[in-house]
């Protein structure tokens, strides 16, 4: 096939026939969101290289393999963003939200791009929900953040999967865990890969989020970083789990979790769903206390989560989740002539400013061809008008589902079409009762 004719390798288009779920799904992320007070935030796709290097970090993965990094025709160094959190950041402090009343809390839908091997579960675009909570150092803060995600996959029919959260300390606690690092990967230095060879000296805990086998089976045996928290980070970690329970959330602690962005502090945590293969992780957020100082703003503890919306999607599909329904076109006007054309253009006007979801022949099409496309979108009832209908200004309203025909007066196809439909709803509802 061409290149004209075919999609970039990783992405995927979101097709009609899909984007309800789509919209239903974003629908509820904004919706919980609200609940706990996180107003929507929309930052460009591109930002500044320097923005994804100084607060993602040079060492990890994303940065060091997976940016589209481009010069422009103006020649700064641009990169399409991998994540969103590195963006808000940028906007919170370049728009002096973190100057203002804190904490701010903001969400977030958008695209990302990384170039990785795609698969299941891993595309080079794909779609994040996230919220950002800035200026909250509690405690109760990650238990706020972490319930708001779970909330989220609760309310799109996701009750199966797991929590796992660890904390990592502050830098304080790491000087000591790096030490402890060296120490072990030293000893196995000839078998790790050459990236990682390189993240011993300038950041060995990269070490522990590493995809080579080779590496993963080294880092499963090392020292784990909660064995050297220090007294404050330790009592944090005792009062996030605290308020975890006081809210009847269910969490194992993973002390594995290290998360693939530098910038995490303290409490780091994965949703994880056994569903969905090697792609597991659904959800995947922490606390970034040093991020907004290291991006040039004032010293300000935060915190926040990205969510893969393509991920979600396997799961509910996976799970058979039950999606709401397409909606479905009220009422399909076919007609037979010119003035009866012109009729249904009334009508279609009429019923749409009552809001109602009303469609006719826009192909110059047969009766039987038009009535074939009703049937085809679902369409949930249909009105046949000729010269005949208009003349004596009554038709024929067909209920598509039951089969059945009501006569009923064409200039009030808006009444009409409301009751038929009234009707038709306390019948569903009179058989789920
Ligand atoms: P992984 O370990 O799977 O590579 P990550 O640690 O790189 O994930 P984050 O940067 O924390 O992921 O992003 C948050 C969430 O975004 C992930 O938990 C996942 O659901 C989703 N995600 C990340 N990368 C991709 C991708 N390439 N394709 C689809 N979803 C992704
Ligand atoms: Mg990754």
């Amino acid at each position: 096939m061409a290149e004209i004719n075919r999609a970039v390798k990783g992405t995927n288009d979101i097709l009609p026939a899909d984007s309800h779920n789509w919209q239903f799904v974003e629908g509820k992320m904004l919706e919980v969101a609200a609940l706990y007070g996180f107003k929507e935030i929309r930052v460009p796709v591109f930002e500044h290289t320097e923005v994804f290097l100084r607060s993602v970090g040079d060492t990890t993965d994303v940065v060091q393999k997976e940016m589209y990094t481009f010069d422009d025709k103006g020649g700064r160094s641009i990169t399409l963003r991998p994540e969103l959190t590195a963006g808000v950041i940028r906007s919170a402090i370049e728009n002096g939200l973190v100057n203002g009343a804190l904490p701010v809390k903001v969400c977030y839908i958008g695209g990302c791009y990384r170039y990785e091997k795609p698969q299941a579960g891993r595309l080079r675009e794909f779609h994040q929900f996230g919220v950002e909570c800035i200026g909250a150092a509690s405690p109760n803060a990650d238990a706020e953040v972490i319930a708001l995600a779970r909330q989220v996959l609760r309310s799109v029919g996701i009750e199966k999967i797991s929590l796992e959260i660890n904390s990592i300390g502050c830098p304080e606690c790491r000087k000591e865990y790096h030490k402890a690092l060296k120490e072990y990967f030293s000893a196995n230095i000839e078998a790790l890969c050459g990236t990682c060879k390189d993240r011993l000296e300038r950041n060995p805990m990269r070490i522990l989020d590493c995809k080579s086998p080779i590496c993963s089976e080294i880092a499963a045996k090392a020292p784990v970083v909660l064995d050297y928290l220090c007294d404050d980070c330790r009592e944090h970690f005792e009062q996030v789990k605290a308020h975890l329970n006081a809210q009847n959330i269910e969490f194992t602690v993973n002390p594995h979790i290290v998360r693939g962005l530098d910038y995490y502090t303290r409490t780091v945590f994965e949703f994880v769903s056994g569903d969905i293969g090697a792609q597991s992780t659904v959800c995947g957020g922490g606390r970034y206390d040093g991020l907004i100082s290291q991006m040039g703003g004032p010293k300000t503890a935060s915190l926040g989560f990205g969510m893969g919306i393509e991920r979600l999607m396997l799961v509910l599909e996976n799970q058979k989740a039950e999606l709401p329904e397409a909606p479905k076109t009220d009422l399909y006007i076919a007609t037979m002539g010119e003035k009866a054309a012109i009729k249904a253009t009334a009508l279609c006007a009429a019923l749409r400013d009552e809001g109602y979801k009303a469609e006719t022949d826009i192909c110059g099409r047969g009766l039987k061809a038009q009535m074939k496309y009703a049937d085809k979108i679902g369409a949930k009832f249909t009105l046949v008008l000729g010269d005949y209908e208009i003349e004596n200004g009554n038709g024929k309203l067909k209920d598509m589902t039951e089969g059945t025909v009501t006569d009923i007066k064409i200039d009030e196809v808006v009444e009409e079409l409301g009751e038929a439909i009234r009707l038709q709803i306390f019948k569903n509802i009179a058989e789920i009762m």
